[in-house]
């Protein structure tokens, strides 16, 4: 924790004081969440749960984690143009793992058809832990990116009023002005503006293509509010309307209830479970359209866990990015040990070795969302059982981040106030835009903190694991 902290967790009465501040403070500045009884409404909400006090971020790696963004949204946008490293990459995968096989067959199929899309937009969050070495060191680690429905870049540019807020009520004002400002939903809506100026038609719209239950839709106003100030129509549907009400002319321009649509923006569609047979089917429409699509199929491909893993291995970034030897350093120098699973002797070896040891590492199979990962004893039984079996390639080992744990208070509502010793993660959003070959924007916009309490080895705030947090850099 901070130094500066410690002072306060001292005060419990203190705490309570700033606690109430903080509350009605998110409430005022928009950080809100539908409830969990009434997510179809906005009759009723919560405040987003988030940290009383920010939490401490080494200066140093924040900067790292800005410094590294362009490259990885290059890397992802080189990756998504890579059809042979996508298909080699995600062969052992699609035999076992029916949902990235789906995936892949609209990826095939849309290309086998010939890209009507000419204009793409990749918005991403690259995930990162501090770990701690033996010797007391932090190292900025990556934990992922997100390259489909990277949230909470409209509700985290709130929390650094509220986090300032706190800190004055708390007597640290010189703390609070050192906060940052931070806008990634500003950012986010440039990428989406710029895609549909590209795309060329001043009357078209652009689709946020959203989940059935909207539990997080504040978060999304605020990039659909950045849009509305810049002119740009905004839509809401899901996959259902566009399956009944959406087609695609001659052009194969995407229409909608008599709407053309310049961009898709994905905030839905990367778990299994939302994807019943007229899903796919409104899938594969939009794919095949004209429309941008925020990702299109082959970039949320490139943000399969099989694909970072593949990543890692010596050699790989240096042939997928020829003449970028600084950039390929400065990624290599996040990523922390990842494990193919893939059947034969490597696959059995590391498997035998997180058997022994199943803290060392993490479990992940092809899923994004939070929870689905394996951890010590849980890991070890599943891998055990699966270890002679052709399913052991659906999933990948990641060496385990051990942050430093600190102290703060996770205000949820209807929840006590108590301290617990937590851990964060740091996201930096990432927007790039390319038309034809050329790169035409390719920013980073903006970063997200989350922290937990450490007893969740998993999840993140939509989960209800993690919650809203601001980086005091020190
Ligand atoms: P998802 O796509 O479900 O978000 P992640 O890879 O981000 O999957 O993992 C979910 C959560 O699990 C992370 O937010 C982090 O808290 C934890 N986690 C993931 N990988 C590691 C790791 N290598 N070490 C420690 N914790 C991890
Ligand atoms: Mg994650």
């Amino acid at each position: 924790m901070a130094a500066g902290w410690r002072d306060v967790v001292r005060d419990p009465a203190a705490v309570r004081d700033a606690a109430a501040v903080a509350v009605d403070a998110a409430l005022l500045a928009g950080v809100l969440m539908r409830t969990g009884e009434q997510p179809h409404s906005s009759d009723v909400v919560n405040y987003a749960p988030f940290t009383l006090l920010p939490s401490a971020v080494p200066r140093a790696l924040f900067e790292q984690a800005y410094a590294v963004q362009q490259d990885f949204n290059l890397l992802v946008d080189t990756i998504s143009q890579n059809k042979g490293f996508l298909e080699q990459t995600l062969a052992s995968t699609i035999k076992v793992d029916d949902f990235t096989a789906r995936l892949f067959r609209i990826y095939m199929q849309v290309l086998e058809e010939g890209l009507a899309q000419t204009v793409f937009l990749g918005i991403n969050r690259s995930d990162y832990m501090f770990d701690c070495g033996v010797d007391g060191t932090t190292a900025l680690k990556q934990i992922e990116i997100n390259t489909i429905a990277a949230s909470f870049g409209g509700l985290t540019s709130r929390t650094a009023d509220v986090h300032g807020l706190v800190l004055k009520v708390l007597g640290k004002t010189k703390e609070a002005s050192r906060l940052l400002p931070n806008n990634p939903a500003e950012g986010l809506a440039l990428g989406i503006a710029k895609a549909w100026e590209l795309y060329g038609s001043q009357s078209a719209v652009v689709m946020f293509l959203v989940e059935e239950i909207q539990r997080n839709i504040f978060d999304q106003r605020c990039v659909e509010n950045e849009l509305w100030k810049r002119n740009i129509q905004v839509i809401r549907r899901r996959f259902r309307d566009v399956f009944e009400k959406g087609s695609l002319d001659d052009s194969r321009r995407l229409y909608i209830d008599g709407q053309e649509v310049a961009v898709v923006y994905y905030r839905e569609g990367y778990v299994p479970q939302v994807y019943d047979q007229q899903n796919w089917e409104a899938r594969l429409l939009l794919e095949r359209s004209r429309a941008v699509k925020c990702p299109d199929i082959a970039t949320q491909l490139a943000g399969t866990k099989k694909v970072q893993q593949e990543l890692s291995r010596p050699g790989t970034l240096e042939k997928l990015l020829p003449g970028h030897p600084e950039a390929v350093a400065r990624m290599r120098a996040t990523f922390a040990g990842l494990y193919s699973l893939d059947e034969g002797e490597e696959g059995d070896k590391i498997a035998a070795k997180a058997i022994a040891d199943p803290e060392r590492f993490v479990l992940k199979p092809q899923r994004e969302g939070g929870g689905n990962n394996l951890y010590g004893e849980e890991l070890r039984q599943v891998l055990e059982k699966i270890k002679d079996s052709p399913e052991r390639t659906s999933y990948i080992l990641m060496d385990k981040i051990k942050p430093q744990p600190a102290l703060n208070y996770l205000l949820r509502a209807h929840s006590p106030l108590q301290v617990s010793e937590c851990i964060s993660e740091l996201g930096i959003f990432g927007v790039y835009v390319r038309q034809g070959q050329e790169l035409v924007l390719n920013e980073a916009v903006g970063h997200l903190l989350r922290t937990k309490a450490i007893e969740h080895a998993d999840g993140g705030v939509a989960a209800g694991v993690a919650v809203l947090d601001t980086p005091y850099l020190v």
